[in-house]
């Protein structure tokens, strides 16, 4: 195993013991951002994991249906990996909500109605449900993806009505400001809806917020999520 993913895992881990110190908050949970990035770098990523003492599963998150797939079937073919969850964290179109629901453990983009049926109907009843976050657009940039604020209740009862979908939490992507403390402002706003949002569902349990560039910021107001790419892979080409 390349000692480069073991270095790079115990630094993202080393950063996100401090953030949580320095804040007195819970330690997040880390999702390995692989997108562009090969089954080989997964597999030795996932190797750093299982090695690192971070509870298992991995956590991989994918922003493309096809990609993920493509991935998940090569990785199939390493001998002695650790068990994966994978992450739908990139946009999802409606005509690949039935291969979405069935290719991944969570979908963290869901930010409409037509989603929630359509990957309620598709989830195989019987198995697990599917983890499903609530994408929040809480800058309310235009042409963004994510729901408003104000879509959230609607949202979060059609998810939690249906049987093979399991409600967690919210995500979001808030605006990348140059300056990373004008960044803290949206992630106080996303933890107040997450409380929110736990007061009427117990089972809620994820806020998944928190780059890498921004994780400690994220961290100090409330993330139990950070999702991190370029600081355990490298640059993507
Ligand atoms: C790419 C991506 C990340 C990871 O970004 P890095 O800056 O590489 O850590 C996290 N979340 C989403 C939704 C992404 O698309």
């Amino acid at each position: 195993m390349p000692p480069v993913y073991d270095r790079r895992l115990l630094e993202v881990l080393q950063r996100i013991d401090n953030a949580s110190r320095d804040a007195a908050r819970p330690v997040p949970r880390l999702l390995a951002v692989s997108k562009r990035h090969s089954a080989t770098a997964v597999a030795d990523l996932a190797l750093a994991w299982a090695g690192s003492g971070l509870l298992l599963p991995v956590s991989l998150g994918e922003n493309y249906v096809q990609e993920a797939v493509a991935k998940r079937a090569e990785l199939n073919g390493h001998d002695g990996l650790p068990d994966q969850e994978w992450h739908l964290i990139g946009h999802l179109q409606a005509n690949k909500a039935r291969e979405a629901a069935t290719a991944f453990d969570w979908v963290q983009t869901v930010d409409r109605a037509r989603l929630v049926d359509a990957l309620a109907r598709h989830r195989p009843a019987g198995g697990q449900p599917l983890n499903v976050l609530l994408q929040v657009n809480v800058d309310a940039e235009a042409g963004k993806h994510g729901c408003a604020p104000e879509a959230i209740p609607a949202l979060a009862e059609a998810v939690s009505g249906k049987p093979t979908l399991r409600l967690r939490g919210l995500m979001a992507i808030p605006t990348p400001h140059e300056e990373i403390e004008r960044r803290r402002p949206a992630f106080a706003q996303l933890h107040r809806l997450f409380t929110d949002l736990q007061a009427r569902y117990p089972g809620v349990d994820t806020l998944s917020m928190g780059m890498s560039d921004d994780l400690e910021v994220a961290i100090a107001e409330g993330a139990t999520m950070v999702r991190v790419g370029t600081a355990l892979f490298g640059a993507r080409t």
